[in-house]
């Protein structure tokens, strides 16, 4: 496995690659969910590329971008034995050097659920994959289900900017309680750990809410309200019902819709989300 933290290295090992290139993108802090892109990226792939970059540009002023958990060598060691050949690290300064001006924005679905809670948060991706998809040039690129109006933006941006690539959504890997593997769940302590199960509760209420007919998604929103508010640990953001294309809310079920929500657990803010046939 070759490591590179500066553009040129990574551009010159690029250079030497023929066959097809696999990219899965990370902050790091790596866990299940990361390693399951890399398999998939594996198996579909002659090599596979991984990016390492806790982002400065995507958190806002009052969010958790300097305790974002970082753990480089575990990572470094985890990568390696799922055979990735290349790991792209690079530092803050390489990416945003002095008196970097660009940017690259998509509109309207960036607007909602994670945009109206996060301001200029999908500014910081959009760029930050960008730059990363002109670094490495990967074939296919791999994002989780998890980060879902993540995936769908990403893939907005490709389509628009005629980008030379596939982006390929995986499924959300999951503790045994349900929760969803993330870095941030570093932060939860043993109890709101525990608390935070009810999130794939609600979400699978949802489902199973949806499969006996039921099509009023206001009627579903509060069912979810009420079982996550029975939980005293839990601050819901937002829940929400919506067009799995358009990510507008609906008021009807009359198409394929994503279930969503962020919660926040003490001071860890946690998302997830569920497709409703
Ligand atoms: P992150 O390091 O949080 O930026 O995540 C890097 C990639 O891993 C993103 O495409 C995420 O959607 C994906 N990912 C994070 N958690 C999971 C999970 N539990 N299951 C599947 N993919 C995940």
């Amino acid at each position: 496995m070759r490591v590179a933290s500066t553009i040129p290295e990574m551009k010159c090992l690029r250079r030497e690659i023929s066959g097809t290139l696999g990219f899965v993108p990370t902050m790091g802090y790596l866990h299940e969910g990361h390693l399951s892109l890399v398999r998939q990226a594996r198996a579909e792939n002659s090599v596979v590329v991984a990016s390492i970059f806790v982002n400065p540009t995507q958190f806002g002023p009052k969010e958790d971008f300097k305790t974002y958990p970082r753990d480089p060598k575990h990572d470094l060691a985890l990568l390696e034995s799922e055979k990735t050949d290349i790991v792209f690290m690079p530092s803050d300064v390489e990416m945003y050097p002095q008196g970097y001006s660009s940017w690259v924005t998509v509109e309207n679905i960036t607007e909602m659920l994670e945009g109206s809670c996060r301001p200029g948060h999908f500014k910081g991706v959009t760029t930050v994959v960008a730059k990363l998809f002109n670094i490495v040039e990967p074939n296919k690129a791999y994002f989780g289900q998890k980060d879902f109006q993540q995936a769908t933006v990403i893939r907005k941006m490709v389509i628009d900017l005629n980008m030379n690539l596939e982006i390929v959504v995986a499924p959300t890997i999951r503790e045994k309680n349900g929760l969803a593997m993330s870095s941030r769940n570093a932060y939860l302590n043993p109890q709101e750990r525990q608390a935070a199960a009810v999130l794939y509760q609600a979400l699978t209420q949802a489902q199973q809410i949806r499969r006996k007919g039921q099509k009023d998604a206001e009627y579903i929103r509060r069912e979810m309200y009420t079982l996550i508010g029975r939980e005293p640990l839990a601050k819901i953001e937002y829940i929400s019902i919506a067009d799995a294309v358009t990510l507008e809310e609906l008021a009807t079920i009359d198409r394929p819709a994503v279930a969503s929500l962020a919660v926040r657990f003490g001071k860890t803010r946690l998302i997830d989300n569920v497709i409703l046939e």
